[in-house]
């Protein structure tokens, strides 16, 4: 099992092990030659236009690009339509109504299913799981088991290293067919062509036609759940609205420049001043994480600041007062979105590699079609200078 350190030589490493062809290639296998960069991207250790800068051979021909394009597109949505991105973006399948909770058996991995129990342990133990994996588990929740996508969504989050609501949010809506044209189905010979075999479902319910599988996904029918003991399931390791430490003493100088560094801008720039990394727990209590999800971003939050506030941002603005300057960088993330341009001087975008249209584009092609062509025409000048 893939254990993720939250440091710059591990960012590195993964870099490093990046091989662009095979990618092309693999990446649809569970076993593929995925990156695995997904934490330290969502945790902004890094970004997506420094990885290009890394990555002089990649060219937006190339399938990594095209997924980088998606976690850009995922950003784009959510810097335009805020908080809406949380609620069905499209009316959901009609005549369905979706239940309101999360059974435990799929929270604990006892489902019957081998393709959704097994995913569920992955998840619980390292906190990643494939994008395939993801397809499979959120496709049978909502359209199997008819949860309703966005209390699934908030699960899947809190487990993931890479949580993010952009990219996490969305997707679910997707494969919910909230945020696409329709439902997102697989079936066990999909399973058995791009799983190990421990994953394998032959003989359950999901080895179906895709017919059938459609069938149950747009009418109220499900598939029921197989009672198995819950000594062959995984407890479900508990998500936390808060970290389990105190925040330091704030001790700003006066005059002094300040970079607040919040949970999802976690790089190592260097900063002539003091850095406070910061926590705005109404957030957090809404969005709660797993210890592994705390402990990874708090050993890094550590490392590349000096100080760290816990509590609500409008709490910093009289320590803050007497600064000299104040920047961070804007979040979406709702709490630390409206809080951080309260306290800032300055207070730039996260970086991006695509372009971010003013007009929120509601698909991945229209998105690619405006920001490959921007990119192809960057080239183009390029060469003709
Ligand atoms: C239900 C569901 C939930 C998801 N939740 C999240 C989430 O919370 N956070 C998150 O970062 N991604 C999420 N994804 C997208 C994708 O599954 C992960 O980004 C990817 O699996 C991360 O692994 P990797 O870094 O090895 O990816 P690689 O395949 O190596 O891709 C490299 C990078 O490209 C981006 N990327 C690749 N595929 C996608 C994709 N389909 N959508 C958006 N970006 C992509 C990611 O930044 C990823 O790190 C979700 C997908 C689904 C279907």
């Amino acid at each position: 099992m893939h254990s993720f350190s939250p440091t710059t030589a591990a960012l590195d490493a993964a870099i490093a092990a990046i091989h662009i062809r095979a990618y092309a290639t693999s990446r649809n296998n569970l076993d593929g030659r995925v990156t695995r960069l997904s934490p330290y991207l969502t945790h902004g250790f890094t970004s997506i236009p420094a990885l290009f800068a890394q990555l002089p051979a990649l060219t937006l021909q190339d399938k990594l690009a095209f997924e980088f394009g998606w976690r850009e597109f995922f950003q784009h949505v959510w810097h335009r339509s805020g908080d809406a991105i949380l609620s069905d973006l499209r009316p959901a399948l009609p005549g369905i109504s979706y239940q309101p909770t999360l059974p435990d058996d799929i929270r604990e991995g006892r489902t019957g299913i081998a393709v959704i129990d097994q995913a569920v342990h992955s998840l619980y133990q390292s906190g990643y799981l494939h994008n395939h994996a993801r397809m499979w588990l959120a496709s049978y929740v909502v359209h199997l088991r008819k949860v309703q996508w966005r209390v699934a969504a908030d699960w899947l989050y809190g487990h993931l290293l890479d949580g993010d609501l952009g990219s996490n949010h969305l997707s679910w809506q997707w494969v919910a067919a909230t945020f696409s044209n329709k439902p997102y189905l697989f079936n066990a010979e999909n399973v058995a062509k791009f799983a190990p075999a421990r994953w394998h479902c032959t003989g359950s319910a999901i080895d179906t036609s895709y017919e059938e599988l459609e069938h149950i996904a747009r009418s109220q029918n499900s598939i029921a759940p197989l009672a198995v003991s819950a000594r062959f399931g995984t407890s479900e390791p508990a998500l936390l609205g808060a970290p389990a430490m105190d925040g330091s003493a704030l001790h700003i100088k006066h005059g002094q420049a300040v970079r607040l560094i919040h949970p999802w801008m976690l790089d190592d720039a260097p900063f002539d001043g003091l850095r406070i990394g910061v926590i705005h727990l109404p957030f957090h209590a809404r969005f709660p994480w797993s210890q592994q999800r705390w402990d990874f971003m708090l050993t890094r939050m550590r490392a590349v600041t000096d100080q760290i506030f816990i509590g609500e941002l409008e709490e910093l603005r009289t320590p803050l007062a007497t600064a000299g300057s104040v920047v961070s960088q804007a979040s979406f993330n709702p709490g630390y979105r409206e809080g951080l341009p309260l306290l800032c001087s300055t207070l730039p975008e996260a970086p991006r590699y695509f372009a971010d249209p003013e007009q929120a584009c509601r698909s991945f092609s229209a998105f690619w079609a405006l920001s490959a062509a921007s990119h192809n025409t960057a080239q183009t000048r390029n060469w003709h200078r």
